[in-house]
């Protein structure tokens, strides 16, 4: 038996027992004729103490080598206890020391300090980055929190389920990741970018509740904080309508947080309609931790004999305005980058008014009538010292850039999130489609197999105006789930299909197996994806999602650790039958 122990499990209670531990050693300090080797696992930290550091000089102990050593627990000297520690009360007394393997020196970085050091280098090095403690943590919590979702979903008669890897292209609105195929030269598999069309295949096979711990691959210009490769917890219900889905997942992210992170999570969560989060916050994830909700004054501004303004009016445009009571702590400097800002998004810039006793200041000031201001000051309750930024033009737009302000604003007060709670909010009754400027097309805002609301699909005018049966969650101002009702009557994916503008044949030959599926007895079904990765990150607070990857990618989707992606062997490529066709260099 190479250990008896763990680094992390002797205490008080051990005292006279003979062990043996095996780790990493984390420090040696030499006190003359006397030396402290902390030994590390992946439990904790133990003191091995040597009385004869003549011995330990001649085997030559190395930082970050892995050693076995045997000896007796014994209680600490009162001077040398450290209460931090769950072993800091006790140390063990060297009899036997082995040196099971030793570590390269230098080291490229001190294991404790390297959450400091160049990123690129940790990715590079990242079996000892995972050593540190913080990344450590992360990585056991992931885990813990994967656990209590599968305790959870299993007692509610879950069944998890593998759906492939190799597959055909699912349009989640990104580009596929192409694997070749050396059997049927010149086809491709796509790697999923979600389980979509498997689960609800799934459903319709019968299995009723399914859920699966889900990698997915989306082949996008990776922004901060995405992943090529990322994970899901996927889920699909028959028989179920958006409510159920709804409780299914507050209760399931209940339990996963109350039991990993010992916090009371209230449910049920807020819910707002999409209309409304763009209308208050001007982004379908708000962050609700805070106020600054964006207010209309348009109609206080009506008939102002201020051109600008009554053009925006004439044009079904609007003002909105964001109050600010700390007013003073926004300067004129703060204002001047909120207009760069502007113009940048193609504004002109941002009106605004300082309230201060019964006076007010204002760039428009002489242009301003007095009942305008009183309009304003009693509609939005205004107090001495508060600021108003606002800015007019076609609603979206301002919906929009002011939902930027609020969060810009937000972050230089420094009021998000005061008491560092989690908000969870809904999004519902998102629209079905939406028009793509780059596309000159409408497409689906989630994807094609939700389900339109059925009222405000029988009464459209427009498809722009019809309802989707979808939802999203969203986490103090993150997107963190999404999920619909999807379709299960052929007739509607079809005609779904051909609102979007792809021909029969088109989807007939990508989709065909799905609307063949949903012709054989399809239920009603729906479901949701939660974005592990994403989720896991903002409930340990952690400023980037690759701290809670244990093998994340750059931002340029390689990585460091193994070289990936890489050229391959030309035989492996003429097997496939591939040429390369590189520009020279
Ligand atoms: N497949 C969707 C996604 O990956 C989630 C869902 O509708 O269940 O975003």
């Amino acid at each position: 038996m190479i250990r008896t122990h763990t680094c992390g499990q002797l205490t008080i209670k051990d005292i006279g027992k003979e062990v043996k531990l095996a780790g990493w050693v984390s420090k040696i300090r030499d006190h003359g004729n006397i030396l402290f080797i902390d030994l590390r696992d992946r439990y904790g930290i133990t003191q091995i103490v040597i009385d004869d550091s003549d011995e330990i000089q001649n085997i030559g102990v190395k930082p970050e080598s892995v050693i076995s050593i045997e000896g007796t627990v014994v209680q600490r000297p009162d001077s040398t206890i450290n209460s931090k520690l769950l072993t800091g009360e006790i140390e063990v007394k060297l009899e036997k020391i082995n040196i099971l393997n030793d570590s390269h020196q230098p080291l490229p970085f001190e294991i404790e300090d390297a959450g400091s050091v160049n990123e690129n280098v940790r990715l590079k090095y990242r079996y000892l980055d995972l050593r540190r403690n913080e990344i450590k943590e992360n990585i056991i919590f992931r885990s813990k929190f994967i656990q209590s979702i599968r305790e959870f979903l299993g007692k509610e008669n879950f069944l998890e389920i593998e759906t492939p890897m190799l597959t055909k292209s699912t349009p989640e609105g990104a580009r596929d990741f192409l694997v070749p195929s050396r059997l049927e030269s010149g086809k491709f598999y796509a790697l999923p970018q979600s389980p979509q069309l498997f689960k609800q295949i799934l459903m319709i096979s019968g299995f009723d509740k399914y859920f699966q711990v889900a990698r997915c691959f989306r082949d996008e210009d990776l922004r901060a904080d995405r992943q090529p490769e990322f994970t899901q917890i996927d889920m699909e219900m028959s028989f179920v309508e958006q409510n159920d889905i709804i409780n299914i997942s507050e209760a399931v992210v209940k339990y996963a947080i109350e039991k990993t992170l010992d916090i009371n999570i209230e449910t049920p969560f807020p819910k707002i309609k999409y209309s409304e989060a763009m209308e208050k916050y001007g982004t379908d994830k708000p962050d609700i931790s805070f106020g600054f909700i964006l207010q209309n004054i348009t109609d206080y501004l009506k008939k102002s004999g201020l051109d600008f303004i009554d053009k925006i009016i004439e044009k079904n445009g609007i003002i909105k305005a964001i109050k600010i009571e700390d007013g003073d702590k926004i300067s004129l400097k703060d204002i001047d980058n909120i207009n760069q800002f502007i113009k940048e998004k193609g504004g002109n810039g941002i009106g605004w008014i300082r309230f201060k006793d019964n006076d007010y200041q204002s760039p428009i000031k002489k242009f301003l009538k007095q009942d305008i201001i009183e309009n304003i000051k009693t509609n939005l309750n205004i107090k001495s010292g508060a600021l108003i930024l606002f800015l007019g033009g076609n609603p979206e737009w301002v919906n929009e850039i002011l939902g930027f302000i609020r969060i810009q604003i937000s972050d230089k007060l420094k009021i998000k999130n005061p008491d560092n709670k989690f908000y969870f909010l809904w999004i519902v009754d998102f629209p079905l489609f939406e028009f793509s400027k780059e596309e000159n097309k409408i497409v689906s805002r989630h994807h094609p197999f939700t389900s339109p609301e059925h009222e405000s699909f029988k009464n459209h005018d427009n498809p722009l105006n019809i309802t989707a049966q979808a939802y999203d969650l969203v986490l103090n101002g993150t997107e963190i789930g999404g999920g619909s009702i999807r379709i299960h009557k052929k007739s509607m994916q079809e005609k779904i299909f051909e609102i979007l503008g792809i021909k029969k044949e088109d989807y007939q030959e990508k989709f065909g197996f799905l609307l063949d599926a949903l012709s054989f007895g399809a239920p009603p079904h729906g479901g949701i994806a939660f974005g592990l990765d994403r989720l896991i990150m903002l409930l340990k607070k952690q400023d980037s999602i690759r701290e809670i990857i244990a093998f994340p990618k750059t931002q340029k989707g390689t990585c460091l650790l193994s070289g990936a992606p890489d050229y391959v062997e030309s035989k492996q490529l003429k097997d496939l039958k591939i040429k390369i066709d590189l520009p020279e260099k």
